[in-house]
């Protein structure tokens, strides 16, 4: 809910905040309703007093980075989302190594200037759609070809908590683990990422390590709608999928959306998925696989606000 508060009204007044924004263009499943407020990229000072403003309300406020692990509720977000265009989040490189990038800054346009910039070890950003923020915040990498994430490069993240407290946090504060950090659920906004190239490398060699790294992933995944592997790996045991798969679930369909027959754990929009279906079809893979294995699948796909 949004409160009444002149002071919160006046402050998005400021920020240029837009009514009733559709969501789904901005979500890579391409579902959910308007958030109630949207608001672009303010700097850290007016952001802060925008969820110190929301605290002291009980308005909801949440984050949608690039869209591409989450799950927007059909009715929407009654609440004002925070956004970080990549077109408007600085990214700049260090000579020792490190790059400073916004939140808003595309995993892809991380790897890319740092290929060019000659710096190692970020080839792999290139395969994650999402933002630096976001897979902060997720801790997302790779598996195949051996394991990157995040965890491996963050050394420092600028954290604007639910009351607007602004903190830096380094990796113990952080507490990576697959897919998890201590930044989940906590409800507060990651302004900037701080990350260290592991070594130095030929620009050309890097690139063409990232071309090779897209045109593999290209060939392994699903061409509809998704929002990659919508279950974590349970720990000790075999990827979500594989579990999914042995269930008998592949090419399951709900409404529009169905358990992908190229990738288990991936649930594709058909056309015209809700995310009703969406929400219905992952019961379904729990219960299923539960009753078939005794297994517990957790999402790794989040759910808006
Ligand atoms: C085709 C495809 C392939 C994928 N492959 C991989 C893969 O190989 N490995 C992998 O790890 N993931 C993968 N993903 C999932 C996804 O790209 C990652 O989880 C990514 O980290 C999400 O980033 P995002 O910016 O899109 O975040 P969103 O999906 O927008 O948000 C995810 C969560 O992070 C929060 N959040 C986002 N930005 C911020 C911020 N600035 N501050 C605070 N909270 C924030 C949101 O509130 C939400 O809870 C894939 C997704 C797709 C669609």
């Amino acid at each position: 809910m949004v409160s009444d508060a002149p002071a919160l009204h006046a402050l998005l007044a400021r920020l240029g905040a837009r009514r009733d924004v559709p969501l789904a263009p901005r979500t890579t499943w391409r579902v959910g309703g308007p958030a109630r407020f949207l608001v672009q990229a303010p700097s850290q000072a007016p952001l802060a007093e925008l969820f110190g403003l929301c605290a002291e309300t009980g308005t909801t406020v949440c984050v949608l980075g690039r869209g591409s692990n989450v799950l927007v509720p059909d009715e929407g977000v009654d609440g004002i989302v925070v956004t970080f265009p990549d077109a408007r989040s600085p990214l700049s490189l260090e000579a020792d190594g490190r790059l400073v990038a916004g939140a808003g800054v595309s995993m892809a346009r991380l790897s890319a200037e740092a290929n060019a910039a000659g710096l190692a070890g970020l080839a792999w950003c290139a395969g994650i759609p999402g933002s630096v923020g976001g897979c902060a915040v997720m801790n997302a990498g790779l598996v195949t070809g051996g394991k990157r994430e995040m965890a491996d490069v963050v050394t420092e993240v600028t954290f604007v908590d639910r009351t607007g407290v602004v903190h830096r946090y380094g990796p113990e504060a952080l507490a990576y683990a697959t897919r998890r950090s201590a930044l989940q659920g906590a409800g507060g906004c990651v302004t900037e990422v701080v990350l260290q190239a592991p070594g130095r490398g030929d620009p050309a060699a890097l690139i063409a390590e990232t071309r090779g790294i897209i045109a593999d992933r290209r060939g392994r995944q699903p061409k509809l709608p998704t929002a990659g592997s919508t279950f974590m790996t349970p720990p000790g045991l075999k990827p979500a999928g594989f579990y999914i798969e042995q269930a008998g679930l592949k090419g399951l369909l709900r409404g529009g959306a169905r358990v992908s027959a190229v990738h288990a754990n991936w649930i594709e929009n058909v056309g015209g998925a809700t995310a009703a279906d969406i929400a219905g079809l992952m019961e379904t893979m729990v219960e299923t696989v539960q009753a078939r294995f005794g297994i517990t699948l957790h999402p790794e796909v989040r759910r808006l606000p």
